[in-house]
């Protein structure tokens, strides 16, 4: 599950992002349905014939207002950082500048495999111009167009012949994998630090992927955990860190390899858009999630406060109704120990299978309470309902017409689901299938 990375740099306009959105096709993810969380595309996965990969197009990472160079350094640097293979773009069209050769100069002090394309090569008579490109110190450059979607395939190969051979280990099915995410300073490493420094806490070397040993496994009270990611949740310092779009970057990184994720909120200053949209990627991806509202130490509180924070919470988080809050504090370690559980039964009901009777009994009963939908004179009919997958659990209703089970009856059923159930943290997946 840990998929090779590649990361696409340049200076601005050489083609990034037409070549990324190539790449991954239209595989981007549907974020945008969830209010208040806009599409990014600056992180996906793609394919290359037996290869799975995940691309991120640095072009999209915008430094503040740094001047253009420093933008361009600064993007280089996130490569280095992130990727297992570096794809360095050029324009053929505009011949080897001073902007090309400053990233050159960052990229040769990694030790990260690059791979040079020269873009905008829209037909073989335009072959020559990649010439000039050698001078650049990287090998053989490749010609590819973005627009017409030509050499793609041989970028490609050349990428995938410096992904890491060796295949890391996964962490067993009995472990919980957690991630931590949100923006800069909600205190997602106070958190790490708060959790490990636990009493009972026995730092484990449980085989792991590890590639860079940027996990912290542990066991407590006899069950196994992982925290992804704690390398990348430390480090500080790097001016690009505390940019918006590198913290959706790292969310999105985190989420993928976890079972169980953490949205940290910061109690002091609320919730604003970019907790949502990080949250949104969470809840997309179908992990189990957990709101953690850190810093509660540092407000203002009665007995009302925390009701009327929850209130707000619920409100600007509509698309988590299922998650559980959790209000503690890193800093005065209060309540961290109610953090464990609440990640346990998540992910329990992440991974829990209903029977199908009990399922259809439970159907049954919310029909005879509100009759199904109709449209057009057609009453949507239900024959019955299996559960077809966990992580997250997902339900197949069987019906007359798909296209009769509209959203509201949908939300409906899911309801009784977790009336019947629980499924509290995780989000659960109805979809209708026709049956003749
Ligand atoms: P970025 O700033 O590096 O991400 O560059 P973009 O992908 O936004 O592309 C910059 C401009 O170059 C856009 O107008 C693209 O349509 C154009 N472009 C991208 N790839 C090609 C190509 O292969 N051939 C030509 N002729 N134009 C291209
Ligand atoms: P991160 O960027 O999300 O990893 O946040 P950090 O863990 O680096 O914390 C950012 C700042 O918030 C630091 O100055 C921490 O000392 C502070 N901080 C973290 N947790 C708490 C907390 O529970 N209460 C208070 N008052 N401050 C905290």
């Amino acid at each position: 599950m840990v998929k090779p990375v590649i990361a696409i740099v340049g200076r601005p306009n050489v083609g990034k992002s037409t070549i990324f959105n190539r790449i991954v096709g239209e595989r981007i993810s549907i974020v945008e349905d969830i209010p208040g969380v806009t599409r990014d595309r600056i992180y996906s996965s793609g394919e290359w014939l037996t290869h799975d990969f995940n691309v991120i197009d640095t072009g999209g990472i915008d430094i503040g207002d740094e001047p253009f160079l420093e933008q361009i350094r600064q993007q280089a640097e996130v490569a280095i950082d992130e990727a297992d293979v570096i794809i360095f773009l050029t324009n053929g069209r505009e011949g080897v500048t001073a902007a090309d050769e400053e990233v050159a100069k960052i990229l040769y002090k990694s030790k990260k495999p690059i791979v040079l394309g020269v873009n905008k090569i829209d037909n073989p008579e335009m072959r020559e111009q990649i010439y000039d490109f050698y001078s650049l110190g990287f090998g053989e450059p490749i010609p590819v167009s973005g627009s017409h979607g030509l050499g793609l395939g041989d970028l490609l190969d050349e990428a995938a012949k410096h992904f890491p051979k060796n295949k890391p280990i996964e962490y067993g099915d009995d472990v919980i994998k957690f991630s931590l995410i949100g923006r800069p300073n909600v205190g997602k490493s106070s958190l790490v630090n708060a959790i490990l420094g636990e009493d009972r806490v026995i730092v484990s070397d449980i085989a792991g992927t590890t590639r860079d040993a940027v996990d912290s496994p542990y066991t407590y009270n006899g069950d196994e955990y992982v925290i992804i990611d704690t390398a990348g949740i430390r480090k500080k310092g790097k001016v690009y860190e505390s940019t918006e779009k590198y913290s959706v970057l790292r969310a999105l990184r985190a989420i993928e390899r976890s079972d169980v994720v953490l949205v940290v909120i910061n109690a002091e200053e609320g919730i604003i858009e970019q907790d949502k949209k990080i949250a949104g990627y969470a809840h997309e991806a179908g992990r189990a999630i957990v709101i953690v509202v850190n810093k509660w130490d540092a407000i203002e509180k009665d007995e009302k406060t925390m009701k009327e924070l929850e209130q707000k919470i619920r409100e600007h988080f509509l698309f988590l109704s299922y998650a559980p809050i959790v209000f503690l504090s890193a800093k005065t370690k209060k309540r961290i120990h109610t953090l464990l559980p609440m990640i346990n039964s998540a992910s329990e009901n992440h991974s829990m299978r209903v029977e199908t009777s009990v399922l259809n009994d439970v159907i049954m009963d919310a029909i005879a309470m509100n009759p199904t939908p109709s449209d057009k004179g057609k009453r949507l009919k239900i024959y019955y309902a299996t559960q077809v997958a966990v992580k997250p659990p997902v339900f197949v209703v069987f019906v007359n017409e798909p296209e009769l089970l509209h959203f509201s009856y949908e939300r409906f059923l899911e309801n009784r689901i977790r009336d019947a159930f629980g499924f509290e943290g995780t989000p659960i997946k109805i979809y209708a299938r026709e049956r003749k």
